[in-house]
């Protein structure tokens, strides 16, 4: 099994699949459509049956049921694209036998995967790091998940002694860029639900994540001379800083972690004329997500009140907390959980502070968890991934699929 999740993983990000959030096309990249159109000869290869690529991209594939019984349909979902943030050609290094020491990546650049900076390393002491060059990202996020779903779905097929339902794969573009299932035809998966293999670290289980929304302030000043300035100009940038002095200093992402959410001013431009401040507003819990998105249009009423009619916003949602999909067919987790347990691994819950495909699909009516495929360092060229963490993965996929 490790062989083989090495040939196909370190295959799979020889293909540069970079996403890009310039693109006005969909996917984003050419690249992706060249990786898909591999991955559907590659399934095909393997047995699978209705392989199919559609319009926007999206890879899907069936297994069949081969147990009497009524089994849920089941489906596993990862994206190939990899992070705008770097390059996407990976020439992975592979380490046997970590010795649980420091690893130069890149002498040249004096690149390093350090105890200091990275002490988790050291619990993989004795197994096979893949690690990058130093010189661009891996790719396991999420081509690890590409490699363990294709895994577990070859050793189901080579093992017709374990009984399972029908099981749908789904491999998707431009998660990147938040735009990961966009376009992707829930109906036609038809699976009751599914699991994005696209979390980090060996145990991590996931089902919660942000509520997220952008707002967007314009502020409208007035410009004059300063010469002549005396009673009449009006410094929109002046009253932008009023704006984000009015948000708690101790709500931004620096100062929070586990359930606390946050403003984050992520760009600002502005003129004496005019200027723009641009936020991401985030939290697990409806309630404060709501206040808070509430909190900004008061500091616009206010500042509308000393300026009158100078300040305007426009808030928009972007996601939800799958939460509350998830939690009325928590069996879904549970089958998750059971399937790590039954694994050797105890699971690690716990809230994701971004969003997920999963949030997405579960909002258009396929509950949708997320479970490790095992790296670390995810958009950069600190990026790793230990094989016998992916070894896992495809256990608990194939725990997962086990007729119950
Ligand atoms: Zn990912």
């Amino acid at each position: 099994m490790k062989k083989n999740l090495l040939d196909r993983f370190t295959k799979y990000i020889s293909y540069a699949t970079t996403s890009d959030e310039n693109s006005e096309t969909y996917p984003s990249t050419e690249g992706q459509l060249v990786f898909g159109d591999f991955l559907v000869e590659e399934l095909k290869k393997l047995g699978l049956q209705e392989v199919e690529k559609d319009q926007y991209g999206y890879v899907t594939a069936t297994l069949p049921a081969n147990c009497e019984d009524k089994q849920p349909v089941i489906g596993f979902i990862s994206h190939f694209d990899t992070a705008p943030d770097m390059p996407g050609i990976a020439a992975p290094r592979i380490i046997e036998n970590y010795d649980g020491g420091d690893i130069m990546l890149d002498a040249e650049s004096n690149t390093a995967l350090t105890l200091t900076d990275f002490p988790e390393l050291s619990d993989y002491k004795g197994q096979t790091l893949l690690t990058t060059d130093g010189k661009t990202l891996l790719g396991a996020d999420d081509k690890a998940g590409i490699a363990e779903i294709v895994c577990a779905m070859e050793y189901l097929l080579k093992h017709p002694e374990i009984k399972h339902g029908k099981i749908r794969v789904g491999f998707t573009p431009d998660e990147e860029i938040g735009k990961g299932v966009l376009f992707f035809n829930v109906e036609k998966f038809g699976c009751d639900f599914a699991y994005t293999m696209d979390g980090g670290a060996i145990g991590e289980l996931e089902y919660e994540n942000f509520n997220a929304a952008s707002a967007c302030i314009n502020i409208q000043g007035r410009n004059i001379h300063p010469g002549y300035a005396k009673g009449k100009m009006v410094n929109s940038q002046l009253i932008a800083m009023e704006f984000n002095a009015l948000l708690p200093e101790f709500e931004r992402p620096q100062n929070t972690q586990d359930y606390e959410g946050f403003y984050l001013l992520i760009h600002m431009e502005g003129t004496v004329e005019n200027s723009q401040l641009r936020y991401i507003i985030r939290d697990h819990d409806r309630q404060k997500f709501e206040e808070k998105k509430q909190l900004i249009q008061q500091i616009v009423d206010f500042l509308n009140i000393k300026y009158p009619g100078r300040v305007s916003c426009e808030i928009k949602d972007q996601y939800y907390n799958m939460r509350e999909m998830v939690e009325p067919v928590f069996f879904v987790v549970e089958r998750a959980e059971k399937a790590m347990r039954d694994a050797g691994i105890e699971p690690k819950v716990q809230p994701i502070r971004g969003g997920t495909d999963g949030a997405n699909l579960s909002f258009k009516g396929l509950p949708c968890p997320n479970i490790f495929a095992g790296g670390h360092n995810f958009h950069g060229k600190y990026e790793y991934v230990p094989l016998e963490s992916m070894e896992k993965a495809v256990e608990v996929i194939v725990n997962i699929c086990k007729e119950r």
